[in-house]
């Protein structure tokens, strides 16, 4: 069935599942492409419904929401990969769905993720399914420590992570852990985290970024700084990984790959995102096509765009420790100073530690120019925050 779908024109409405900072700016590239958009916001907050045509505010498990986002939409994606997969397969039965529910489950779900992963031969940490304070004790002795556990569901932005440095009671550590089933993974001494966007059409070509170099801050991603300093080798390898994670997913859509690579020069996969990703934000203002504008052609079936990088980029997320109050925001000042920086903020009225409230681009005229321009604005709002 491989392009059978008909393209999908301007003017058509396209569904989004999910309605946070990923869907707004989706939606505000649709919008500026001609398209209509329809937020189904799972009843949670949702900072897209604003810029969304239209929005459904009910939980995703509402049937009469489902009739009305599959009466409404032409087709339909997902901006956050925790939506039911019930939900997922009740809209593909109606309309077209990109990525597929079946993508989309196993980049939801750790011990899939990893099965998948070790299945089609795609490098990653070595790790070990756990579902009992037994099967941890037996893990730890597979796997060895330093390790991380994660839980199987729900789990990003390093929630639901546990390092064991060795000597802890498993037990003790299961019953804490609270959950009833889990990964415990190898802790991967890497010297650099890395990630890839590629967006796969509907004919399996693919169009695909350079990657980019990842740093986090309470492991929430702080700067993704790109071209990502490592060899023109390592950065092909990295592509080509990442090509063969979306052919092996048969995926329709953009999704992110995340990697660490190693000092020996190797590259592991840590997760993927079937949706745009933290660490593409930099394509807004960096490259000829946003990963915004490429899950929309691609989910329509027009051709992908090019994702040339025209500018070293560093992009620098805000938190919501940089807010002075909750509601009172930084001065941008420093930052609207910059005439190669670029703020984007996602409308959300109250900020909260570690809550991503928006992102800025610096262009520079190499990373390290730009990185600087970054820090000292990131500096600076620490400061008043
Ligand atoms: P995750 O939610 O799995 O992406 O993990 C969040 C962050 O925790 C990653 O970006 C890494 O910085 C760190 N981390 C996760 N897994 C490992 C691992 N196996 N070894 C070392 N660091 C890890």
């Amino acid at each position: 069935m491989k392009n059978a779908s008909p393209v999908i024109p301007p003017g058509s409405v396209l569904g989004i599942l999910g309605g946070g900072q990923l869907g707004r700016m989706f939606c505000m590239e649709a919008r500026r492409m001609g398209y209509r958009t329809l937020v189904w916001t799972g009843g949670l907050e949702a900072p897209a419904i604003v810029v969304a045509d239209e929005s459904i505010d009910a939980p995703f498990d509402s049937p009469e929401a489902l009739e009305t986002f599959v009466t409404k939409a032409a087709v339909a994606t997902v901006e956050f990969e925790n939506i039911p997969r019930e939900t997922l397969e009740a809209v593909a039965a109606r309309i077209q769905l990109h990525p597929s529910p079946n993508a989309v489950a196993i980049c939801q779900h750790r011990e899939r993720e990893k099965a998948f992963l070790k299945a089609n031969g795609i490098p990653c940490a070595p790790f070990a399914v756990v579902a009992s304070a037994e099967e941890l004790a037996a893990a730890i002795q597979q796997i060895g420590t330093p390790a991380v556990l994660k839980t199987a569901a729900f789990g990003y932005d390093g929630k639901g992570q546990l390092k064991l440095e060795g000597g802890e009671d498993p037990a003790e550590v299961w019953t804490s852990f609270a959950t009833e089933r889990a990964v415990l993974e190898a802790f991967i001494p890497f010297e650099m985290e890395l990630s890839v966007m590629v967006a796969r059409s509907a004919d399996g070509s693919m169009a695909v970024y350079d990657p980019a170099e990842n740093r986090h801050r309470h492991h929430i991603l702080d700067l993704s700084i790109v071209p990502g300093r490592v060899s023109p080798a390592v950065a092909a390898e990295a592509k080509v990984i990442a090509c063969e994670v979306a052919e092996a997913l048969d995926y329709r859509g953009i999704m992110g790959v995340e990697f660490f690579y190693l000092s020996n020069g190797s590259l592991l996969v840590n997760e993927m995102a079937p949706r745009p990703h933290n660490s593409g934000h930099h394509t807004l203002d960096a490259c000829a096509t946003s990963q915004f504008e490429q899950q929309v052609r691609v989910i329509c079936g027009l051709p992908a765009g090019s994702t040339r990088l025209l500018s070293p980029v560093v992009m620098l997320n805000l938190l919501g420790d940089m807010w002075p109050g909750e509601t009172e925001p930084p001065d941008w000042t420093p930052l609207f100073a910059d005439s190669s920086a670029f703020l984007h903020l996602y409308g959300k009225r109250r900020a909260m530690g570690r809550r991503k409230m928006g992102h800025a681009n610096f262009l520079g005229s190499d990373t390290d120019e730009a990185l600087r321009r970054a820090q000292s604005i990131k500096t600076a709002l620490l400061r008043h925050g």
